[in-house]
């Protein structure tokens, strides 16, 4: 259930509704966002009375919750969350290009690339220092060494960096570096990682599990703003499916539902879900007409050397004329 207050509400208006919530054994959730306050209600078992709250003062209407979901959910919240990581914002009305390496393997190569997907117009470097490998026998990435080089990047290039965590144990380190820190498909219902993540004082990149419904993805984003980091960002990553002709199938259908869904952003991830280089400009594409907020792509200067991923990264040039087709696309829609 969701408590809309009046515009100009005053402060002892909110703690009375908050106190009304708490004395029946509920918890207050204050949202904030729009120009007024919104209080949610959160571990109700079953029907909560709408009446209890509706006539206190201040209070404008009491909204049912239908969704699992809460936080999370357009019902709670029904303008679009805009994320800011010093300059940069990520969400609708902006576009957010991620890139880099699979995994970063050296200085040279992390910064080599960095450059070409700053000067291609990218506002974050990816890069994988925790890897997580099928077989116990690949590259496992370089760890902490890894974190600085991508700091590195950006003291260099001025691009923010993103990467991921595979476990809460490292979670204190590799936040400490990132902008943004990414929750991997394998581990999208780590819950013990998101409740981590919930604490975190960085934005979470949750990428979609490769077998996850939408609904189980929104369940997992919840975890993090339950904790009470609000700055999630949703990415879609391809799901398994029988075909062969790609490393997984792209649902971009998925971007539409959560757009409805959620006011949180939303990007694509081409790389993953195609698997293979000559598939990810179009899927890039088709994501960004579909409205993604953005990309995360795969790129390396020498893809046939790459320890990981090397199939599906773009060569530079390649990321450079992507880079131009999507803003053009984002254009017709956003002007
Ligand atoms: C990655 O982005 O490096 C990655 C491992 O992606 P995913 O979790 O989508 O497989
Ligand atoms: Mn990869």
């Amino acid at each position: 259930m969701l408590i809309v207050m009046n515009k100009n509400s005053a402060t002892e208006e909110i703690d009375n509704v908050i106190a009304a919530i708490e004395e029946r054994g509920y918890t207050a959730r204050p949202i904030p966002g729009g120009d007024r306050v919104s209080i949610g209600v959160l571990y109700n078992k079953g029907h909560v009375d709408p009446s209890l709250f509706g006539s206190l003062p201040g209070v404008r209407e009491v909204i049912p919750v239908t969704k699992p979901y809460k936080l999370v959910s357009r019902e709670i919240k029904p303008e679009d969350t805009i994320i800011k990581i010093g300059d940069v914002s990520i969400g609708n009305g902006f576009l957010t290009i991620m890139a880099g390496p699979c995994a970063v393997e050296s200085e040279e190569q992390a910064i080599t690339i960095g450059r070409h997907v700053k000067k291609a117009g990218a506002q974050f470097f990816r890069g994988g220092a925790f890897k997580p490998r099928t077989s116990p026998y690949s590259f496992q990435g370089l760890g902490e060494e890894g974190l600085k080089i991508m700091a590195e990047v950006r003291a260099e290039t001025g691009l923010k960096i993103v990467t991921e965590v595979l476990d809460a144990d490292k979670f204190d380190l590799v936040e400490e570096y990132a902008d943004i820190v990414q929750i991997g498909t394998r581990n999208m219902q780590n819950f013990s990682l998101l409740r981590r993540a919930g604490k975190a004082k960085k934005p979470i990149l949750l990428k979609r599990g490769m077998s996850a419904t939408v609904d189980e993805w929104l369940m997992a984003a919840e975890y993090i703003m339950e904790g009470g980091n609000s700055d999630v960002i949703l990415c879609e990553r391809g799901v398994r499916t029988f075909v062969r002709h790609s490393r997984n199938t792209l649902d971009l259908s998925a971007v539409p539902v959560v757009k409805k869904e959620s006011h949180l952003p939303i990007i694509v991830d081409p790389s993953h879900a195609a698997g293979f280089r000559d598939q990810v400009s179009p899927l890039a594409r088709a994501a960004v007409a579909a409205d993604a907020n953005g990309l995360i792509v795969e790129v390396h200067h020498q893809p046939e050397k790459a320890v990981s991923d090397g199939s599906q990264s773009l060569y530079p040039e390649q990321f450079e004329v992507l880079c131009e087709q999507i803003r053009a696309i984002f254009d017709i829609f956003n002007q």
